[in-house]
């Protein structure tokens, strides 16, 4: 190797150490370590994601006049996503681009700040030093042969693994690039076409509020309302008209795959359905309801098309993803909804969809409901023991219990009924498995719980008597389209006993 291509592949490094401490460490200075194991872990991380820059870098300063431009404006976009991510734990995600593509210049201007304006003065420093070095002190012969073993490393580095390549495709540069990739296929998902399952409006109510609250890995036997040893579930277990339902089962272990079965009248017969039909909020739009999908989660591209299909759309975390480690709330729902509730309309469907019981659990808690200790302390979920993995998980179901207790006040007096249904249930150490996407046997059953306004349950009794006698039976999720559009007062086409609680 000449002399010249070792000096070209020391800059190479050098930009990556630049990249790696400027860029890619701001995405962990905020996640949980407690020991010098997990500080070595997370240091991997960041040599392991730096990596992948390198071979971009080294592609982007072959040619001397392409790295004047193209070097500083990565500093200068690597410079603005790092502050953001540090000053503001915010991240870059398809609903952040959806935003931004639809914010006028004024919102924009507002997040411009001093700091901001050093950071990327400072990193358009390093950016225009090292092309400088680049170009007056390497001379490369054959740029074609290093373009292309670059490009070899390329591939064959971000597609090495799969845990690799989801980690390098949250981080900067390529979480630009996957968030645009991400937003462009959303966007080709709420506008295909889909059909709709036909329907007859039977009982329709002249006023109705029907509140979904999507759960997140939330698993049945952690609730003491289902009989769980720990009071993890205080308030609805005082409550009257809560009906918890204990055998429902969740074919599909993550929120990708659970949520589109659960809006859709896909079931085990039809699963191609989810990609084919509209969901029941279409149904319900057709039939007066104004709707709302609120979310504390992402803009999925599996469900976005049922997102599309409520009137109004609100994301209050859109700039976080499951990397950021900051604390971000459900309760965060609960101001949108309060605007939304002073509506003068009589049928109304508000869907929220909650982080829950998504890891990382304590950042998803706030303190007042941290009853079981000690907590986790570190990210790496098997450096944590088992009871502290517990612990964090039931004050999930604690936070929970709040939660649709203080929706409940709010729809108390009002013709309404509430359901709440897990996408999917938790693994928590059994047989080795922790979190979800796996197979064991708790990830299957999701929690579920109905609540029943008194006024609703006078105007249908019949449905409140079929649904405390149906409380203890086994369903699929897919009993979700079919029973809330019969709690609505609208029987669709297949609906049956089998996939209707209300029957
Ligand atoms: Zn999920």
């Amino acid at each position: 190797m000449s002399r010249e291509v070792l000096k070209y592949i020391l800059w190479s490094l050098c930009a990556t150490l630049w990249v790696g401490v400027c860029f890619v460490l701001p995405d962990f200075l905020d996640n949980p370590v407690h020991d010098l194991r997990s500080i070595l872990t997370i240091a991997l991380y960041v040599v392991a994601i730096s990596g992948a820059s390198w071979s971009i870098l080294y592609l982007a300063g072959l040619n001397r006049y392409v790295a004047w431009v193209a070097i500083p404006l990565f500093g200068i976009a690597g410079a603005a996503i790092s502050y953001f991510r540090v000053a503001f734990h915010a991240t870059i995600t398809p609903m952040i681009i959806d935003a931004t593509l639809h914010t006028n210049e004024g919102t924009i201007a507002g997040v411009v700040s001093w700091q901001l304006v050093v950071w990327v003065l400072i990193n358009m420093f390093i950016a225009l030093a090292l092309v400088y070095w680049r170009h007056r002190t390497i001379r490369l012969q054959y740029a074609w042969i290093h373009a292309l073993v670059a490009m070899v490393i390329l591939i064959g580095y971000y597609n090495a693994h799969w845990h690799l390549k989801a980690a390098i495709n949250q981080r900067f540069p390529y979480n630009v690039v996957h968030s645009w990739i991400e937003y462009e296929r959303q966007q080709q998902a709420i506008h295909g076409e889909r059909s709709q399952l036909a329907y007859e409006a039977v009982a329709l109510p002249d006023s109705l509020d029907i509140v979904l609250v999507i759960g997140e890995a939330m698993r049945a036997d952690h609730l003491s309302l289902n009989g769980y040893m720990r009071s993890t579930t205080p308030l609805l277990d005082q409550r009257e008209n809560v009906v918890s339902l204990p055998n429902i089962y969740s074919e599909y272990t993550y929120t990708a795959t659970s949520i589109p079965h659960i809006l859709s009248p896909a079931d085990s017969l039809h699963p191609e359905w989810c990609y084919s039909y509209r969901s029941f909020i279409a149904t319900l739009r057709e039939n007066e309801f104004t709707s709302a999908w609120l979310s504390n989660q992402d803009n999925g591209r599996t469900y976005t098309s049922f997102i599309h299909e409520a009137d109004t759309i609100i994301f209050p975390n859109a700039n976080k993803s499951v990397y950021v480690f900051s604390p971000w709330y459900d309760a965060n729902l609960l101001p949108p909804l309060d605007s939304l509730m002073g509506s003068k309309e009589t049928r109304r469907l508000f869907v929220l969809h909650s982080i829950g019981s998504h890891w990382y659990y304590d950042l998803h808690v706030p303190d007042n409901c941290k009853h079981f200790t000690p907590l986790t302390t570190d990210r790496i979920i098997t450096n944590n023991t088992r009871e502290q993995v517990i612990n964090s998980y039931d004050n999930t179901a604690v936070y929970m219990d709040v939660m649709l207790d203080s929706l409940i006040q709010r729809f108390e007096a009002r013709n309404a009924i509430l359901i709440y249904l897990s996408d999917h249930g938790e693994a928590l150490g059994e047989d080795g498995e922790w979190l979800h996407a796996g197979s064991s046997l708790a990830l299957h059953n999701p929690a579920c719980i109905v609540w029943f306004s008194d006024k609703y349950a006078s105007a249908y009794p019949d449905k409140i008597k079929a649904l405390v006698a149906n409380k203890d039976k086994r369903y699929r999720t897919d009993f979700l389209y079919y029973s809330i559009l019969s709690a609505a007062g609208i029987e669709a086409e297949g609906d049956s006993p089998k996939m209707n609680i209300f029957r």
